[in-house]
């Protein structure tokens, strides 16, 4: 890949499109250059370079991946916005929602600030990086970014050079390669070793330079050999040499292995048109130079997540040298340097990749699988490298990620299996189902029709958020049932006990009315709301009832402080991440002291619920852990529910009792049924604690039958 250039030109660029753009196009890209300049003019760069060669060279690195002309203007205004002050409304009038949406989307990506210090904010912050990315050429335009920024970044202290760095390494090469951008990765992780562990990248490289008149030597020998087998049989090809990159040498040498044991140092890919030459050119170099057992691996039969595919042997080469050998077709090697990002290249496909909504649910599920249960990042970072292929009893292969079980391995064959499966035969052994899977297993699930289904402890135990998913949504059917009995007994109950009755609300129009009001389909939706929670029985009453505006509701207008504050950011902690958008959610409506999650919502930020929230149950995937910050001073609006046995107003009593509990009470709602007075109460409060004091205080009323809180 280019280095950086301070002298690039938007006609270097131009020169580098023009092949794939259209005039037009062009000519907006211009525009947004000229854009760009004016806005960032009397910028400067730490290296004293004008800002504007920055965003050129952004779009630079995104024009080697073919990025589609939305892509390369965004890329030029990322800055624009939060470096250049420009405002987002002005972009999208000048160069349209689409793009203004990619710039926004990179603005809002770069004020989350890193400051990994554990695992827990290494996969939140990664887990919010994607979860708030709606649209995956943000993500590409961050990489070309930060790869440019890398390149550069000499001027910076040693200290934000090695906080950048591990930034990088951890956060954003993990979500490259699961893109296969490897390109862009390639470079991102060399270029962090640089920094992290200067001492080490530069003594690999310097043996790499002692070694390379040597290796070279080699190379082009087995190179002319091969090339020369290739060509007897009529194989059109293309032979190039393939240098090893430092980071991965780096890991290999961390690994505990010798510099000269390092087989792949002496590389070479073969570039050949079709598939069946990719085997037959296998076959040919295989004949003549013995392989290295177990070293053969076959991607292109089973390509790997990343959609990476190429043959792969290692051979004993002339004077006991070992080669690596990869051998693919050149459309192979598109998908292998830019993965995701070779889409723009396959015209026929359409020009916005985005359009390809499979793939994106695609991206965004294998990213979230990086994060699962990341207990130590970096062996699990690189299990997730590694692939296990295994078999079932008929000799299908099955690929699952390392570390799945035969849980794990039932489910991808059929949720029936998994939901059925009562044991697991692995190479004619009985195993324990918590054991890991490993490469050539066959394995035999035993199955019963008896089985009450899966247990809820293989949550723990599986590997793959396919399993977890077909595992919780069995629970979810099972509770289904047990909510539509719990609903129906609790609502027939609480009727009973106002009173109403159930023919009478849950029956003709009123039931219509009940079902349409609360948008339901029909009453066994309606019991199994309220058998979970998510609809109180007044919410239910309510509707049929009509509310009575009283004199005493206009008196408690004077006493009700209605200006309650705005929620503040530094009110929730999310470990490792300040500057993101958080709001406290409208349903269950959390207080200081309640537990809470954080939901993170496409594009927008951090939902803040309790954590038995039923509106939050089943989304774990988005789910991150939060924590009210210890010292608050801000009031929270919660809602509660007080019911009564009388017919008097208690309006100005909760009133008086919120006065005394110094609380402000933000808006209240008197029902009256069936002669009784239920009050739905939105107060502003400090904490759960006063909360409790609260709500004591009221039930302490002789007319008070219950209060409760309520999920809206
Ligand atoms: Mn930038």
């Amino acid at each position: 890949m280019n280095k950086d250039n301070p002298n690039i030109t938007i006609e270097d660029i131009i020169n580098d499109v023009k092949h794939y753009l259209t005039d037009e196009e062009i000519t907006k890209l211009k525009e947004a250059y000229k854009y760009a300049s004016i806005v960032h003019k009397d910028q400067k760069r730490l290296s004293g370079d004008d800002y504007i060669k920055h965003p050129l060279n952004v779009v630079h690195i995104l024009s080697k991946l073919n990025a589609d002309s939305d892509t390369l203007i965004a890329g030029m205004l990322h800055d624009t916005i939060s470096v250049g002050g420009i405002k987002a409304s002005d972009i999208e009038s000048r160069f349209g929602v689409d793009v203004a949406s990619l710039v926004k989307g990179v603005t809002k990506i770069n004020r989350l600030h890193y400051n990994g210090s554990n695992e827990t904010t290494i996969s939140n912050h990664r887990k919010i990086l994607v979860g708030l990315t709606e649209d995956v050429r943000v993500i590409f335009i961050k990489l070309a970014d930060r790869l440019h920024n890398m390149r550069t970044m000499y001027m910076l202290s040693d200290e934000k050079k090695k906080l950048n760095a591990s930034e990088t390494l951890e956060i954003l090469t993990p979500i490259a390669h699961r893109l296969g951008i490897n390109q862009i990765k390639s470079e991102l992780e060399d270029l962090s070793l640089r920094y992290l562990k200067p001492d080490v990248y530069f003594s690999i490289v310097e043996r790499l330079n002692k070694s390379k008149n040597e290796r070279n030597k080699f190379v082009d020998e087995m190179m002319d050999n091969v090339s020369k087998l290739l060509n007897e049989h009529g194989i059109k090809h293309e032979i190039k040499g393939r240098a090893k990159s430092i980071y991965s040498i780096y890991k290999k040498l961390d690994k505990g292995k010798r510099f000269s044991d390092i087989y792949d140092l002496l590389a070479l890919r073969v570039f050949v048109k079709d598939v069946s030459d990719c085997y037959q050119a296998m076959g040919l170099i295989h004949s003549k130079y013995r392989p290295v057992p177990k070293r053969f691996k076959d991607y292109i039969a089973m390509p790997k997540s990343n959609m990476y595919q190429s043959l792969h042997t290692t051979v004993f080469g002339p004077e006991g040298n070992f080669f690596e050998i990869q051998i693919r077709t050149y459309e192979m090697d598109e998908i292998a340097e830019r993965g995701i990002a070779s889409h723009w290249s396959y015209k026929e496909q359409g020009k916005n990749l985005m359009k390809g909504m499979e793939e994106k649910l695609q991206f965004f599920r294998s990213i979230m699988e990086i994060k699962e249960s990341a207990e130590d990042i970096d062996t699990k970072m690189e299990e997730l490298k590694d692939t296990v292929y295994v078999y079932t009893p008929k000799g299908d292969v099955i690929e699952l990620p390392y570390g799945s079980t035969p849980i794990d391995f039932a489910y991808r064959v059929h949720s029936k299996v998994g939901d059925s499966m009562v044991g697991a035969i692995v190479n004619e052994s009985i195993v324990p189902l918590d054991y890991v899977l490993q490469d050539n297993d066959v394995i035999k699930i035993n199955t019963s029709n008896n089985s009450n289904g899966p247990s809820k402890s293989w949550l723990d135990i599986v590997y793959t958020s396919q399993a977890k998913n077909k595992i919780r949504s069995f629970f979810n059917k099972i509770d289904k049932k047990e909510y539509l009995k719990k609903g129906e007994e609790v609502l027939a109950k609480e009727l009973r006990k106002k009173k109403i009755s159930t023919s009478d609300l849950l029956t003709g129009d009123n039931l219509k009315k009940v079902l349409d009001d609360l948008h339901l389909a029909n009453i066994n939706d309606l019991y199994i709301n309220v058998g979970s929670g998510k609809i109180s029985i007044n919410q239910v009453i309510n509707t049929t009832c009509d509310n009575d505006k009283s004199k005493e509701e206009t008196l408690l207008n004077k006493v009700m402080n209605t200006n309650v504050e705005k929620e503040s950011k530094g009110d929730i902690i999310v470990d490792g991440i300040d500057d993101i958008k958080i709001n406290v959610a409208k349903c269950c409506r959390p207080v200081p002291g309640d537990d809470i999650v954080g939901y993170i919502q496409t594009g927008i930020g951090i939902n803040i619920h309790k954590s038995t929230c039923p509106n939050v149950s089943n989304v774990s995937e988005r789910l991150i852990n939060v924590r009210w910050n210890d010292d608050i001073e801000k009031r929270y609006a919660t809602n509660i529910m007080v019911y009564t046995n009388t017919n008097k107003d208690l309006v100005l009593t909760i009133a008086s009792i919120t006065q005394s509990n110094n609380l402000s009470i933000k808006s209240m709602n008197t029902i009256k049924n069936d002669g009784k007075y239920t009050f739905e109460i939105k107060v502003a409060v400090n904490n759960l604690e006063k909360l409790k004091k609260y709500m004591n205080d009221i039930e302490a009323l002789e007319e008070v039958t219950g209060v409760e809180r309520i999920i809206r």
